[in-house]
């Protein structure tokens, strides 16, 4: 349990270290058997410590203290059989390349190899807590990563390394169409994400 909570804190202060989440910003969780381990609620990533992670039963029943997003990832863990991690954060190439709500499709090869589209969940702002757990459920059911429009990314993983390589790779893949949109030099024919 040791070992879950420590890394469980570190990946999430790491999202905020190379600046794809904000001082609060994202969740963070890992699945242990029938128990959810999760980021608290109002979360700093610049000064969460391992004894304030929530730790909350997998399939329901309030959980205070919890992040507001703790019936997403149960959604997440009960559509994957397979997830034993969850990540969000708030990469902003990413959520600035699909602010159109269009599908991320990745021009440089890492990104093409991992995920040659990431699907793009359209909720209005202010019905996101009340469909975000199914819809980015059943997305993370069959992709690696997803991206909700105007707000950030969602992954799924084995274990936390997983579900990280994932959303750093995802940044980096929108990072890179971004510049290459500025430079000019996307084929011709991918001009539009
Ligand atoms: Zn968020």
């Amino acid at each position: 349990m040791m070992t879950i909570i420590r890394d469980l804190t570190r990946y999430y202060r790491l999202l905020r270290r190379h600046g794809i989440n904000d001082s609060h910003s994202g969740n963070a969780s890992v699945r242990d058997g029938e128990q959810v381990w999760i980021t608290p609620t109002g979360a700093c990533a610049d000064s969460l410590q391992s004894w304030q992670l929530v730790r909350c039963p997998l399939d329901v029943g309030t959980c205070p203290r919890a992040s507001a997003d703790l019936d997403l990832h149960r959604a997440v863990y009960q559509h994957n059989a397979k997830a034993r991690a969850v990540l969000h954060a708030h990469g902003s190439y990413a959520v600035a390349l699909t602010m159109n709500g269009r599908d991320y499709v990745p021009a440089d090869l890492e990104g093409e190899l991992y995920f040659p589209r990431v699907p793009v969940i359209d909720l209005a702002y202010g019905e996101y807590f009340t469909h975000s757990p199914d819809r980015v459920g059943k997305a993370l059911s069959e992709f690696p990563v997803a991206i909700v429009r105007g707000h950030g990314m969602y992954a799924w993983g084995e274990d936390l390394d997983q579900a990280y390589k994932w959303i750093c790779s995802l940044e980096l893949s929108a990072t890179i169409r971004y510049r290459a949109s500025l430079a000019g030099t996307l084929p011709s024919g991918d001009g539009e994400n």
